[in-house]
């Protein structure tokens, strides 16, 4: 039943809650919990806040309750400290809320936008208000499906490996292969990686899709001569969540080795990201090289990726970002070549992503790349079709 909700909900967190926890001990966040409840229980005895895990508090208010006031208030009371007896914490905090005229399904659903709207807002500036729109309500229900879908694949382990070739820029044939993964809906169109990739990063589940990608492309190399359709190497995505499994090294090791493979026709493609520390990365990447594994730094302009940052970890081959890619050949400029030549310098090999024209292949053969990637050259393709397009040209 769809109705016109006839209350708000708001909500807000602690936006410092884990630090402070690690900083000055459970029990101390503990009490500062309680002195808010206290607080809120005095100051809104019209508005009951249930308290949900993790610096989150949320409640359902009347219609008419005016928000923007209740948030300039509890923005204002949190520049002061909260103090007991034993306590002295300084917290900061962001805000969602329900639009009051956003139409919903059902109050589970509301809620469960505005927990995800929260974690939208506590990842923003300082005392933010995330307003819940039909959008965000539309983008969780999708969420919700992609995520069963996920499993589902996951379970009975569906998921599909494409293709796309890379290609030489001295002689535009194609040298290796990216591996990208897809999975189907229910009625078999394809979701997109960009979609279920941040959600299996999220609910973990990543680490079997990641290993079953990976297994999958072991299995296609193991069966084609990779050489009778031109390939050195296949580039397989490793996401750095991955990394926090502490023994990815052995169980890639064991894929490897149960297809009989050799380490270097394989490479793992790496982002940086925030959430995972360098001394991790750099801690996994140096176990799994020891094994023999090599590593490509994928979508570099993106993020974390600097130059500090990459002398540090083994990576053979440097990847430009699509974006980068773009913004120089619609616009020349200084940044890319001298980025294309440090790079070089420092021994790297470069691949530019998101060829599209033959104008923009040019262009990166120009400044000194060594492999293309893009639409134009191929879009990605299941395996069988790669194998029966690339047999001819290799
Ligand atoms: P990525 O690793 O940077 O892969 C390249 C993406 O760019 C692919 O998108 C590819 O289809 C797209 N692309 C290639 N050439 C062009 C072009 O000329 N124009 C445009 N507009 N796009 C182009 P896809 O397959 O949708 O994958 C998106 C991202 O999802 C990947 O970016 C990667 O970060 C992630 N992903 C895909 N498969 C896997 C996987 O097996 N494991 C992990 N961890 N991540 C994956
Ligand atoms: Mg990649
Ligand atoms: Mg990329």
């Amino acid at each position: 039943m769809r109705y016109k909700k006839q209350f708000l909900i708001f909500a807000f967190v602690i936006k410092n809650y884990q630090d402070v926890k690690e900083i000055y001990g459970v029990h101390n966040m503990d009490r500062g919990i309680r002195l808010i409840s206290q607080y809120l229980k005095a100051n809104y005895p019209g508005i009951t806040f249930f308290y949900c895990k993790e610096g989150r508090f949320i409640s359902v208010a009347s219609a008419g309750t005016d928000s923007s006031r209740l948030c300039a208030e509890l923005k204002e009371r949190f520049t002061g400290p909260w103090t007991s007896k034993e306590t002295e914490l300084y917290l900061c905090i962001a805000f969602a809320k329900l639009t009051s005229d956003t139409e919903i399904k059902s109050v589970e659903l509301s809620i469960s936008s505005v927990i995800s709207a929260l974690n939208r807002a506590a990842k923003a500036e300082d005392g933010l208000c995330a307003v819940v729109c039909e959008n965000d309500i539309k983008e969780y229900i999708k969420e919700i499906y992609v995520k069963k879908i996920l499993e589902l694949t996951v379970e009975e382990n569906l998921v599909e490996v494409f293709l796309q070739p890379i290609m030489e820029a001295g002689n535009l044939r194609v040298i290796g292969a990216e591996a990208l993964a897809r999975i189907r809906d229910r009625d078999g169109n394809y979701i997109s990686p960009a979609d279920f990739i941040p959600i299996a990063e999220r609910n973990g589940c990543i680490n079997t899709i990641g290993e079953q990608i990976f297994d999958k492309t072991c299995k296609f190399i193991k069966e084609n001569s990779l050489d009778s359709i031109g390939l050195s190497w296949i580039n397989v995505n490793l996401s750095p969540v991955q990394f926090f499994v502490s023994d990815i090294a052995n169980s890639y090791d064991e894929i490897i080795r149960k297809n009989g493979l050799d380490f270097n026709i394989i490479h793992l493609e790496i982002t940086e990201e925030a959430m995972v520390s360098q001394s991790l990365l750099l801690r996994q990447m140096e176990s799994m090289k020891k094994k023999g594994f090599q590593f490509v730094l994928d979508d570099y302009g993106t993020g974390y990726s600097n130059l500090t940052r990459l002398q540090k970890c083994p990576f053979i081959n440097i990847k430009i970002d699509m974006g980068l890619v773009w913004a120089y050949c619609k616009e020349p400029n200084l940044l890319l070549p001298s980025m294309i030549t440090s790079f070089k310098s420092m021994g790297f090999t470069v691949t530019a992503e998101g060829i599209e024209t033959k104008e923009m292949a040019e262009a990166m053969i120009r400044l000194g790349c060594d492999y293309l990637q893009g639409n134009y050259f191929s879009r990605p393709m299941p395996m069988r079709d790669f194998t029966r397009a690339f047999a001819m040209f290799a």
